[in-house]
């Protein structure tokens, strides 16, 4: 099945600080399924290496106080339609990014602080109906009916 991935977890370097979070069992998926790589960042316009950005009220601020939420919400919608383009219905994304974090995000402080929350394009994603999963939850896709019907597919073939 078609899977929307974060870039940085397939070694793509558009992360903030120029680096990528290449992680193994996210890249493993690409075995038996097609991964749709995106960076709602880029998408939005922002460049790598750039600004750290964190969420607070509601906005998407850089370090340096930009109000940075138009191109975060611009990177969002962008990442719907290419989700939507390529029909996938599932998501692996990077965990506490202002964009692609599904559980915890950044408070805002840039003190390392977590709280409960999700990111603009991921937030936008599951709005869809997108189940979206992080490198840290990736177990919970291994449930997913989507996931099973084409193990199960795969099986008869
Ligand atoms: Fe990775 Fe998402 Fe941040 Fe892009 S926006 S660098 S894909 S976490």
């Amino acid at each position: 099945m078609k899977i929307l991935v974060s870039a940085c977890l397939l070694g793509v370097k558009c992360r903030y600080d120029g680096g990528a979070k290449p992680d193994a069992r996210v890249s493993a998926l690409a075995d038996e399924h097609e991964l749709v790589p995106v960076c709602p960042e880029k998408l939005g316009g922002l460049e790598s290496p750039r600004e750290p950005s964190e969420i607070s009220g509601g906005r998407v601020f850089g370090r340096d106080g930009r109000d940075l939420t138009e191109k975060f919400e611009l990177g969002a919608r962008r990442t719907l339609e290419a989700a939507r383009r390529a029909g996938c219905r599932c998501a692996v994304l990077k965990e506490r990014s202002p964009s692609c974090g599904s559980s915890s995000v950044y408070d805002g402080s840039f003190s390392g602080r977590v709280v409960p929350g999700a990111g603009l394009a991921a937030a936008l994603l599951m709005a869809d109906g997108v189940k979206v999963f992080s490198e840290e939850t990736i177990d919970g896709l291994f449930e997913t009916e989507e996931f099973k019907n084409e193990s199960n597919r795969d099986a008869q073939q």
